[in-house]
């Protein structure tokens, strides 16, 4: 079985819990050890699980709990060594285990493949995690999706898609230009627009649960997001994650999938 859940999801932090009765990972650590660890207990996932921190890029709402977490829970963090450089002398982790984009990662029975996307950071990468089979994938802050993307994307039963902003929200709002500019770009955030089309051109026909991620405060809802979806929910299971708090835990189990 394996326990999927978004212990915090959303431009004010990022930390993506993945395990089985043996281990688990976080994907990010972007609010506080504190929060990270109270959140997991309400949900009954065990901190005492998570034997490694990845780390996709060094923006703080994917770093900043990253320092204190690897130090309580005595678990190295991983992470490239541009993304290392990159952050704050403050945040950087104490025992920093470097990766190479491309080359596998196994923490127990989980593996852990980085593949690098298009994101404004220095060296962003994605994950996809796969246990017996069963393949998970964080798929967040994307400017657009490469040829990466789309070739882990097209794998996964799982996978938490940002939808960071809808674009009439975007135009519309108060974020000063060079702020839209950026979102909008081909290294910022994907749009529910983009968040859809990437789906509905690469999902494969294994993919059963998308959960909704990274969404913005200023320039999406959790309604506008779902309804962009709403075509969908008869297929999948579709589930928007919540900014402040941790979202359901998934089960899956690997035995009952319809495709490996
Ligand atoms: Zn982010
Ligand atoms: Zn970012």
């Amino acid at each position: 079985m394996l326990n999927i859940c978004a212990i915090a999801s959303g431009s004010n932090g990022n930390c993506y819990y993945i395990g089985n009765s043996q281990e688990a990972i976080l994907v990010d650590s972007g609010i506080s050890a504190r929060q990270t660890i109270a959140r997991m207990l309400l949900k009954n996932l065990d901190p005492s699980l998570i034997k490694a921190i990845f780390i996709t890029h060094e923006h703080s709402d994917h770093t900043c709990g990253a320092r204190v977490m690897s130090k309580k829970l005595k678990v190295p963090v991983y992470l490239t060594s541009q993304t290392y450089m990159a952050m704050h002398p403050h945040s950087r982790p104490m025992s920093p285990r470097f990766f190479n984009p491309g080359i596998q990662i196994n923490i127990g029975s989980l593996h852990i493949f980085p593949f690098l996307k298009r994101h404004d950071a220095a060296e962003p990468c994605s994950f996809r995690i796969e246990y017996k089979g069963l393949q998970t994938g964080v798929f967040t802050d994307l400017g657009s999706a490469c040829e990466n993307v789309i070739q882990h994307f097209s794998q996964c039963h799982v996978v938490f898609l940002e939808t960071n902003y809808d674009e009439k929200m975007l135009w519309n709002g108060h974020y000063p230009w060079h702020l839209k500019k950026r979102i909008a770009s081909e290294y910022g955030h994907l749009s529910n627009d983009q968040a859809f089309e990437l789906l509905a051109r690469n999902s494969g026909s294994q993919l059963q649960t998308v959960l909704l991620s990274h969404l913005s405060a200023e320039n999406n809802t959790p309604d506008t997001a779902l309804k962009r979806f709403s075509e969908l929910v008869n297929k999948l299971n579709i589930i928007v994650t919540s900014r402040s708090q941790a979202g359901d835990v998934i089960q899956m189990n690997s035995e009952n999938l319809p495709y490996v």
